[in-house]
């Protein structure tokens, strides 16, 4: 289970169930669940449960699980929604585009014509993401 958290953080409370989300999937270490404003169809976000804000203050071996079930979520995405692509991305400070500081890899399908913006503008029903989660994990 989780040995860090923080009591503000919006990821720490969808791992303690404070917060809803539609969750994907979950080990020991690492959860997956969908952007609740999402990009486009599928989008999902793998977080380690340990709160760390970014890449360069993660253990070595949370960003290895974070990849592994990075990979995993891409392949079920691929087969339960046949996206023509997938981008697979990771911001480290406000700078670069963080606005949830604790380590997030966003893995996006893509269909054709589509920008390849990340964040999406628009909040989605947790129903209509539940859905799209249940069709993502019975693909994993
Ligand atoms: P970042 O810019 O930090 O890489 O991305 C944070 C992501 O978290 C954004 O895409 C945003 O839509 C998503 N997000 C922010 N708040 C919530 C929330 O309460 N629930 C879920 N499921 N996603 C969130
Ligand atoms: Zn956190």
């Amino acid at each position: 289970m989780s040995s860090s958290r923080d009591p503000d953080c919006i990821f720490c409370k969808i791992i303690s169930r404070e917060v809803p989300a539609a969750i994907i999937h979950e080990d020991d270490r690492t959860i997956a669940f969908m952007d609740a404003f999402p990009s486009s169809k599928g989008h999902a976000l793998v977080v380690p449960k340990d709160h760390h804000p970014n890449l360069l203050t993660l253990p070595t071996d949370l960003l290895q699980a974070a990849a592994a079930l990075a990979q995993r979520i891409a392949r079920a995405q691929k087969q339960a929604l046949q996206p023509d692509g997938i981008i697979v991305s990771q911001f480290n400070g406000e700078a670069a585009g963080q606005t949830v500081f604790h380590y997030h890899v966003h893995v996006v399908p893509r269909w054709k014509g589509q920008d390849s913006a990340v964040h999406g503008r628009k909040q989605e029903d947790l129903q209509v993401l539940q859905e799209v989660a249940s069709q993502i994990a019975a693909a994993l």
